[in-house]
């Protein structure tokens, strides 16, 4: 009936004015929550499965909630990333990162060696002079940029290759290490892939988790090994939960390993507490 028609049409505008608000609340809380520093970053382990040492970690962000609870980066970096606070959010995590480690590296409390991976979004990478915003702040610290690694998503590389191979290339000869995440997910040309000075790829989750139970999987994180290894970089398998799943990686030759099964990105004192248990074990 007309009646119903015109409460369904209201249904949708005040649902609709509810996730405006509710955007636009994101909005302001993400705001404050840089300007009052309410972000931290965690650590997940990264494991050379050869030797089963330590040999790294992943640095997440994370914004606790006052309720204890964290919201997700998915959520609220793509926020970010809207908004163009990414850059500001993105600079503190590269600082707090950097602090750490070289807080760390005085109180030996790792290895000179140690890596720091850093997730950076596209729009990070395409400001231009990302680089030099780095390399002023590992001058400035005072850490050697040997210890950074950055991860940029497979799918970065698509939507704007030039300016993706010239920034790229600009963290390269900053010493930075530089890895793609989500490998297997994005469609990235192989001539791309060549062109670029990477490190390190990262074998996507969804495919090593479909690893017991899909054949195609198998086959697909087997492709992506050897090609790894014949562009000479170091492959890397994220999300490992199981043993079987640490088991297929390990047959299968993959370098390095993080996931679950190892450890879940803590805080960081936890983060110390674990090297020191995992070295005395
Ligand atoms: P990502 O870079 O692909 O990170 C891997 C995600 O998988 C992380 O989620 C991690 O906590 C989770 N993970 C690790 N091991 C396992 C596992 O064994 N099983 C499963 N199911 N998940 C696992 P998280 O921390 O929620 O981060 C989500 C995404 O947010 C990241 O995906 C990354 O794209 C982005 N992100 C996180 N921190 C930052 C940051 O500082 N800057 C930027 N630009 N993006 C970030
Ligand atoms: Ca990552
Ligand atoms: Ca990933
Ligand atoms: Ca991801």
């Amino acid at each position: 009936s007309k009646e119903e028609g015109r409460n369904r049409y209201r249904f949708f505008t005040d649902e609709m004015q509810e996730s405006v608000r509710e955007a636009l609340q994101l909005e302001i809380d993400l705001r404050r929550a840089y300007r009052q520093q309410e972000f931290d970053i965690y650590l997940q382990p990264k494991i050379c499965m050869a030797t089963e040492s330590v040999i790294g970690a992943e640095i997440l962000i994370r914004w606790p909630r006052p309720d204890g609870s964290f919201l997700p980066p998915d959520v609220f970096i793509p926020k970010a990333e809207e908004m163009g606070l990414i850059h500001d959010i993105g600079e503190w995590v590269f600082r707090e990162t950097c602090d750490t480690i070289r807080s760390w590296q005085q109180q030996n409390r790792i290895p000179l060696d140690f890596t720091f991976a850093i997730n950076i979004s596209m729009r990070q990478l395409h400001t231009g002079h990302l680089a030099e915003d780095i390399a002023a702040i590992v001058k400035e610290v005072g850490i050697d940029p040997n210890c950074l690694e950055v991860e940029v998503t497979e799918s970065i590389m698509m939507q704007d290759p030039r300016v993706t191979i010239d920034a790229l290339n600009a963290l390269h000869q900053q010493k930075i290490k530089i890895s793609i995440d989500d490998f297997g997910t994005g469609y990235s040309s192989l001539s791309h892939l060549r062109q670029l000075p990477i490190d390190a790829i990262k074998i996507d989750k969804s495919f090593v988790q479909a690893l017991e139970s899909d054949g195609q999987a198998d086959a697909i994180v087997n492709t992506i090994i050897s090609l790894g290894h014949n562009l000479d970089m170091r492959v890397i398998a994220e999300g490992i939960e199981t043993e079987a799943n640490r088991q297929a990686l390990t047959a299968a030759g993959c370098d390095v390993a993080q996931g679950y099964f190892y450890a879940k990105p803590m805080c960081r004192e936890d983060f110390l507490d674990y090297l020191d248990r995992y070295s005395a074990s």
